[in-house]
């Protein structure tokens, strides 16, 4: 059988060891101390600045998956019946390169593509990057960040030269007298980061809180502007509007730190606040007045998060709110600005290392020349051999054995059957691969499909680094072995080069791929060459840039300039289109979707923690009363969700939370419950990001109940 009891520490090798939570990108500091019994005590880590003491339930149960029953020790290969069955390494990792290198050999490089994480250590992006690009030598590598991260990465770098999701200290939204936090439920996605909110709003300051749904964070919020899905670019005109019509803007700042304000000041005029609460459901007292409390307030941060950003108009509602961020002249001051809260536990890092299509390491561009020629130096090929950009995410999965598209696939650290929208279709692709290879702890929705399962290390059980919301790089520090059987994502990574013919240059150790990291990122927008693993821990963690000879890391961007060819920040003209998909006679109701407190992302992990499951078993859509009465459904009744990609069945939960027009579901299950076989894969045209957050929705009870068309 395919379990075994990790590997169990002796009492002369037990010691509290300080890392982080395997979750989101908060990366709570924790102090972990095995039981020797093979569990893990864990506490919050009261001396990391981050969360300073504080976790979430999901950080403190973080331990029940390493000696979980279900847990993989062996590999798995598919056999002539079509069962997954144990087999040794030595011959999975043969199957995985046999099979890469005939689809290879038949279709031609690109014919293998490689799907990576964005909860990833840096080390492992870094390798995986390179283990495509020089040895598959294949373009054609993504990964889920692309899911999660891509909009407000791509906003970032068109207005400011660089992205870094805060560009300031987290403590500074204690600091901040106006908030206007846009699609962020933070109360249940990350708790502890509340003690900052809730100093702001203890010292007085404003928090506005823009979503579809009244969530725990707009509840405790001054103000709750409860926009229709798909107009948050619409809101942002509005807004801008009246900071134009009432003097609030900062035309210094404008006429000396940026550029293209004109043109979006004369497209400003037409958002009017009535005609933006006709658009946007908002009343235009609360336009006004959240403007005022913004334009008036000494120091205003506005943050957006996966609300506004996993739209199809997705980098051009972040741009919008930039554009709020940079008339008000924020942006660069302490306590001031805009950013963006990273969801995945390394989506900062995932971003920055070279696992995305149009990306190497340290942020570099794939196209541009002498970034090139650097990185080709550094692994031992030509510049020529150098792949160029390949497929985004869903591009990549949507193209899946097809004639032209990946025809073998290696994943890790990812489980897209559950996390890529229109998802029955995307399971579909992967099962018409010819060869899947998924590295995994649990035999995933996505690893169900595989033709090899390999297994692989916990956070607990491996070193490296992880950068947090902040651009905070921190040690992540093994706590225990990894049960036997089990290798670490960076020895099958070395594994799998060296049966391709790479025996060197993929170090196994964190510690060696660490240092080749930052050699890679060495003047790079994202220089970690300056960072070693003492400073971190001195420092409790380095914020990139920081360069070989920098004398610390560097918390605050665009002090002074902005990293653009001129020094100026852009404010960027948007035409607000919506959602691909709006409600009709057919699909009446929007459908949005987002995350519970006791889930994180496809869930693999934490539906098998008894505490969480407890806690959230299952997944509810949320609906309003008065239009469930209308559909004649009641709460707790079975309902199923239908959209124009398929179907999927929840438990009802009315609530006067939700707008009248909306249903709220979360993402976390699989099968029947998997809200992404509804979600809509229209792409945001500049991040290739899907529209996870708007379609079309209809409902009907699932036990033969009424249906509402
Ligand atoms: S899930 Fe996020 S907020 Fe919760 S403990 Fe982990 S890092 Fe902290």
């Amino acid at each position: 059988m395919i379990v075994s009891e990790p590997r169990r520490p002796t009492a002369s090798t037990v010691k509290t060891v300080r890392t982080h939570c395997p979750y989101c990108a908060f990366q709570c500091g924790l102090l972990v101390t095995p039981d020797g019994d093979g569990t893990l005590s864990i506490a919050g880590d009261a001396d990391f600045p981050v969360n300073a003491g504080a976790l979430c339930l999901k950080g403190y149960t973080a331990g029940e998956t390493l000696g979980h029953p279900d847990r993989l020790t062996t590999p798995l290969a598919r056999n002539a019946a079509g069962n997954l069955v144990p087999v040794s390494w030595d011959e999975a990792i043969a199957r995985i390169a046999a099979g890469f290198r005939l689809l290879q050999r038949k279709y031609g490089r690109d014919a293998i593509g490689v799907f990576g994480g964005g909860s990833l250590t840096n080390e492992k992006v870094y390798l995986l990057g390179k283990f495509a690009r020089a040895v598959l030598r294949t373009p054609h590598i993504d990964y889920n960040g692309r899911f999660c991260m891509s909009s407000a990465a791509a906003a970032g770098l068109r207005a400011f030269g660089l992205d870094r999701g805060l560009p300031f200290p987290v403590s500074d939204i204690a600091m901040a007298d106006a908030i206007l936090l846009v699609g962020a439920n933070v109360s249940e996605t990350m708790p502890p980061i509340m003690q900052y909110f809730e100093e702001q709003r203890r010292a007085g300051g404003q928090l506005i809180v823009v979503d579809p749904r009244r969530t725990a964070t707009a509840e405790h919020a001054t103000m709750h502007l409860r926009l229709i899905p798909g107009t948050d670019a619409v809101l942002a005109h509005g807004l801008l509007h009246v900071l134009i019509h009432e003097r609030l803007i900062d035309e210094a700042y404008i006429r000396e730190r940026t550029e293209g304000f004109e043109a979006v000041r004369a497209h400003a005029a037409s958002y009017w606040p009535e005609r933006v609460e006709r658009l946007t459901g908002v009343p235009q007292r609360d336009i006004i007045s959240t403007a005022r409390t913004l334009g008036l307030a000494s120091n205003a941060i506005v943050l957006t998060a996966r609300g506004a950003e996993q739209q199809s108009q997705g980098v051009a509602n972040v741009l919008s709110f930039i554009n709020l961020a940079l008339a008000m002249g924020r942006v660069g001051r302490p306590y001031n600005g805009y950013g963006c809260l990273t969801g995945q536990g390394n989506g900062q890092g995932g971003r920055e290392h070279g696992q995305k299509s149009d990306q190497l390491p340290g942020y570099r561009r794939l196209d541009d020349a002498q970034a090139r020629e650097e990185i080709a130096r550094l692994w031992g090929m030509s510049p020529e051999d150098l792949p160029g950009p390949g497929r985004s995410a869903y591009e990549l999965l949507d193209t899946l054995g097809r004639d032209g598209g990946v025809r073998g696939l290696l994943v890790m650290g990812s489980n897209p059957v559950v996390s890529a929208p229109n998802a029955t279709h995307i399971e579909e692709r992967l099962a018409s691969l010819d060869f899947l290879a998924v590295c995994d702890f649990f035999v995933s929705e996505t690893a169900r499909l595989a033709d090899v399962v390999l297994p692989s290390a916990q956070w607990a059980e491996e070193d490296g680094t992880m950068t947090n919301l902040e651009g905070r790089v921190l040690r992540r520090r093994q706590v225990v072995p990894p049960p036997e059987g089990v290798r670490t994502d960076l020895e099958i990574i070395q594994g799998l080069a060296e049966a391709l013919g790479s025996p060197r240059g993929f170090p196994a150790s964190a510690c060696a791929a660490f240092a080749e990291l930052r050699q890679a990122t060495a003047g790079a927008p994202a220089d970690y060459s300056g960072i070693t693993t003492g400073r971190i821990d001195r420092e409790r963690g380095v914020f990139w840039p920081c360069g070989p000879g920098a004398s610390h890391g560097t918390p605050r961007l665009f002090a002074d300039r902005f990293p653009t060819p001129n020094g100026r920040a852009r404010f960027h003209r948007i035409h607000a289109f919506g959602s691909a998909e709006r409600p009709d006679e057919e699909y009446p109701f929007f459908l949005t979707t987002g995350r519970v407190l006791a889930q994180y992302q496809s869930g693999t992990q934490t539906r098998r923690v008894r505490r969480l499951s407890t806690a959230a078993g299952g997944a509810q859509a949320e609906m309003h009363p008065q239009a469930a009465k209308r559909a004649g459904l009641a709460n707790g009744t079975e309902i199923t969700i239908e959209t124009r990609r398929g179907r999927a069945s929840f438990r009802l939960k009315t609530t006067a939370a939700i707008r009248e027009d909306t249903i709220f579901v979360p993402f976390h299950w699989p099968d029947e419950q998997s809200a992404n076989r509804l979600t809509n894969d229209a792409l945001d045209p500049i991040s290739r990001m899907p529209e996870f957050k708007v379609c079309a929705a209809r409902i009907t009870a699932a036990a033969g109940g009424r249906d509402n068309r």
